[in-house]
């Protein structure tokens, strides 16, 4: 899982395993279908509506913005008024879905119950419905968020890294599986109050030396399965900015309001 810190490369194998799993019926990672693709038609229509890209949400915290009974979306200088009042160190986050939607069970088969093809059934409603994000970009890197060492060997496998990897990504954009990573804490972010739980990230996140110099003035892309309350993404990228990182996005597979704590 460590393996080598180099830029990830495509594995030669790919469009080979790809060619024979399209060949071989798979279940729909929501519906648990039995058909062709790891998401059926149906679903992947249904999600394609409910999808968080579709309504009005904050550039920055990508969360729905309020809109008023006649209509009109309440929006100070392209930022919700959280945003306004406490400005994050990322700059735009990008969310598939909404926590409470249709996907959070196939999150939590991967993350909880170790079911690794759902990191490319995720990847492929990605892939799918996220098009746009994936096509219009400038240069960046894309980082997956890190486990610790300890939790990496508990759990076996990083989900965010799990699903980054069958992303299929424009050449402009390179995956930087090891440049993050992330010393362990014991401290539980539920129920936590918002104080305490920036205490907690404080210097929980750190780079490799040897990345420091390349992301100095690029723009990054951080990659994380859900987000809450954006207070990881949020330290995240206060690290990146101060080692000169000049633009921040997340990528978010499944969005929580905000009232909800972390999982
Ligand atoms: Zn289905
Ligand atoms: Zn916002």
């Amino acid at each position: 899982m460590n393996g080598s810190c180099a830029e990830y490369t495509q594995p030669p194998m790919k469009n080979l395993l790809r060619l024979i799993g399209s060949l071989i019926p798979t279940s729909c990672i929501l519906c648990n279908r039995y058909q062709a693709n790891t998401t059926c038609e149906q679903c992947l229509q249904l999600l394609g509506q409910q999808a968080l890209n579709t309504t009005p949400c904050c550039p920055c915290c990508g969360l729905d913005l309020p809109i008023t009974t006649g209509g009109k979306i309440l929006v100070h200088d392209q930022h919700c008024s959280h945003c306004v009042a406490q400005l994050p160190y990322f700059d735009l986050s990008l969310s598939m879905a909404r926590y409470e939607g249709l996907l959070k069970t196939a999150v939590h088969q991967l993350k909880y119950h170790r079911r690794l093809a759902y990191a490319m059934g995720l990847a492929n409603l990605w892939n799918s419905l996220m098009k746009n994000s994936l096509m219009q970009l400038p240069p960046a890197y894309l980082l997956p968020v890190p486990l610790s060492r300890q939790k990496l060997r508990e759990r076996g496998f990083n989900q965010c890294l799990e699903i980054t990897r069958h992303l299929t990504l424009p050449k402009q954009l390179k995956l930087l599986p090891h440049a993050l990573r992330r010393h362990h804490s014991n401290f539980s972010q539920i129920s936590a109050n918002r104080n305490d739980r920036q205490r907690a990230l404080n210097g929980l996140f750190y780079f490799e030396r040897r990345y420091i110099d390349r992301l100095a003035g690029q723009s990054v892309i951080v990659f994380d399965d859900v987000m809450t309350t954006g207070s990881t993404l949020n330290e995240i990228a206060k690290v990146l900015k101060s080692h000169g990182v000049s633009h921040v996005s997340n990528w978010v597979i499944l969005r929580t309001p905000r009232q909800l704590v972390d999982v």
